[in-house]
Formats: C-alpha cells, structure tokens, sequence
C-alpha cells in the first residue's frame, strides 16, 4: 500500500508511515506476552494494575467520593491492566462504567473477556464529557505517530520515507520547514532531528480539558524524558528483538520516546493540574509494592521468587524502574496524588 503510495505521489512522512504501520500491526495481532513481540509491565504483574487501582481510588476518596465517575483506559492491550486495577476499586466500593479507547478489534475481543460491559471508542474525543474520570494509559502515547525535523544544508526539512532500490528508506522532505520548528532549534548544527508528537498532543489536549471541566484524575505511564532532547527515538520491536523501523511495516511494534515535558505542558494549558512525573520504581516503592510483594508471596510461598524477580523487573533502576516515567494528572480542585 505505502509502495503504490510513494509511486504515484512520492515519499510519505514518517508520521504517515509510522501511523499506518502501527494501525495495521496492532489490528492484525495480539503483540503482548512472552509469545507476542514485547512484555508490558501489566504483564508481568498483577501488581502493577492493582498498584493503579490503588492510586485512583485514593485520590477518588480524598476527592470526597464523587459519583458519576467512570474508569477510563487509553490502549488496554489484553485488558489486563484494568481487570487488576478494578478488582482492587471494587474492594472500596467503586464499581464505575469502563470506557476503552482501542483502535484494534483483535484487542478488542481479548478486552471484553476480561472486562465485561466495557464501551469502546476509536480515539479519546468521543469519550463521555459530563462527569469525572479516573484514567490511565500504559504504552500508548509512545505507539502514536511522529513527526521529525531534519536539519540540512538548506535548512530543515520533515522526515519522509521513500521507496529506492526495493527498500523503504528515510528521506529529507523537499519543502522547507524552518517556519515549523521552535526558534531555539532553528541554527542546530546539520543532521539534528527534532521530534514531535501531534497525536500525542491532541490525546493528552481531550484527557485534560475533561479533567478541568469535571473532575477526575490519570495517570500515563510510558518509557519517555522530561527534558527537552534532539534525536531519533524512532525503534521497532517484534519477537523481543530491535529490528529496523523500515524493514517491514506492519510486522513490527513501531515507538518513540514520550516528550513528558511537552505532554505536561498541553495538560497544563488545558486546564489541568500536572501533578508531576517520576520514575516508575520510585511511583510503585511509594505505593507500597513490596508490601504486596510480601502479601503474595505469603499466600502462595512456590510463587515467591517468581514475584521477587516482576518486582524488580518493574522497579529497579536497569530494568523499567527509571526509564518509565509516571506523569500523573488532576481536576484543579483535586488533591495532589500519592508518590508526586
Ligand atoms: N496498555 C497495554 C497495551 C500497550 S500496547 C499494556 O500495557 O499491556 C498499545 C495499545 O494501544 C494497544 O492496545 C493498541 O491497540 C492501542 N493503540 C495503539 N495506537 C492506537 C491508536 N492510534 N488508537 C487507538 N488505540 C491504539
């Protein structure tokens, strides 16, 4: 499709290519799990999920309890993530409606068994806009489509992807783009790449104007930096292994690092309270997960250093302790949340 694509009209952006390449790849498939292409952290214990559960419903508490509230999750993969969190909302009497933005149908079906009665929506802006939410996201700012900058000799121009000799292959864009990019940016030295995330922007835009219209409180959790940076972050991911973003688009889990300052600031802007964003070792020890490590390890003592080792897979700063970040996010008359 993007081969007919570039032969009638010439290259695409990256950020077309990245878009569609994601859109076919998570319709086609079940990534997730030590079968699929990559392990996310709901995968790989119940704990992180009922850690969230956890955080909502504390801040729904100290909220006063408001009623209307529904549970939102932006890209639930297997649903796990929101089966393990609800469980442990449920226990304090907080049974809300769940809402799934899920672009896959595959997924789709996993999520309705292992949470039945959720609603679905295509993207964040038919979410329901009358109520408080508690929301989260894990790894779904990070598949959403980029765009880059490239400085040249002419000046900068956007990242295109052609098709040459068999192989799709990136490409600096013909038009000049200097009007695009920041002014700070602007006499980068040659071959600087800038990121940006629209789609990112437009979904971090929806969550927050929600947020500061009626209540409500989220979390979004990605591997990303919150400090500005210049570079390609593009990278593909299948089978557990790194592979080449152009190799076969499709087939492969396609990511870019979360620029959290920039999600921060949208949130901000529109109304919400950022409330900070910090490692996610230092966001579940705050929680208590060695608590609950210990509690699931006396229930079934054949597990325990099964859990040992998810723990410190979550939390430890080589692992996804210090890469992942936590950005949490509330209602301006909300409280501050735990672990901020
Ligand atoms: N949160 C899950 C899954 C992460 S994978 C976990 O932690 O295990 C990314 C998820 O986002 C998948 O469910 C994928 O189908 C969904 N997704 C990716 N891009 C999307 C888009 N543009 N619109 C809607 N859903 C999308």
């Amino acid at each position: 499709m993007f081969r007919r694509l570039i032969a009638n009209h010439g290259p695409i952006t990256l950020q077309h290519y990245m878009g569609e390449s994601n859109a076919r790849y998570y319709a086609a498939n079940d990534p997730l799990g030590s079968a699929g292409d990559f392990v996310t952290a709901p995968e790989i214990s119940q704990m992180f999920g009922e850690l969230i559960g956890v955080w909502l419903t504390d801040m729904w508490t100290r909220a006063g309890r408001p009623a209307g509230v529904r549970y939102v999750e932006l890209g639930p993969g297997r649903g796990t993530l929101a089966s393990d969190a609800l469980r442990v909302m449920r226990r304090h009497g907080l049974e809300p409606p769940v809402h799934f933005v899920e672009g896959s149908a595959a997924l789709r079906r996993l999520q309705a068994s292992a949470v039945p009665g959720a609603h679905w929506h295509d993207d964040p802006g038919s979410l329901p806009d009358d109520g408080p939410v508690l929301l989260v996201g894990n790894e779904f700012l990070d598949a959403l489509p980029v765009r880059q900058m490239v400085k040249t000799a002419q000046g900068w121009r956007e990242r295109m992807v052609d098709w040459q000799d068999g192989r799709f292959l990136p490409v600096s864009g013909d038009r000049p783009m200097d009007a695009a990019v920041p002014p700070h940016w602007r006499d980068a030295p040659d071959q600087t790449v800038i990121e940006s995330c629209p789609a990112a922007a437009a979904v971090v835009d929806e969550i927050a104007r929600r947020l500061a219209r009626h209540g409500g409180a989220g979390l979004l959790i990605d591997y990303g930096y919150t400090a500005a940076q210049t570079g390609s972050t593009l990278q593909a991911v299948r089978a557990h292994q790194k592979v080449d973003p152009f190799a076969a688009p499709g087939e492969a889990d396609l990511t870019c690092l979360v620029d959290f300052a920039a999600a921060a600031e949208v949130a901000t802007v529109a109304g919400a309270r950022h409330l900070g964003t910090t490692g996610q070792g230092d966001f579940l020890r705050a929680l208590g997960i060695q608590t609950r490590a210990a509690q699931l390890s006396n229930v079934a003592p054949p597990q325990s250093s099964a859990i040992r080792a998810a723990v410190h897979r979550l939390i430890d700063g080589d692992e996804m302790g210090e890469l992942f970040k936590v950005m949490g996010l509330a209602a301006p008359g909300w409280p501050d949340g735990a672990a901020f």
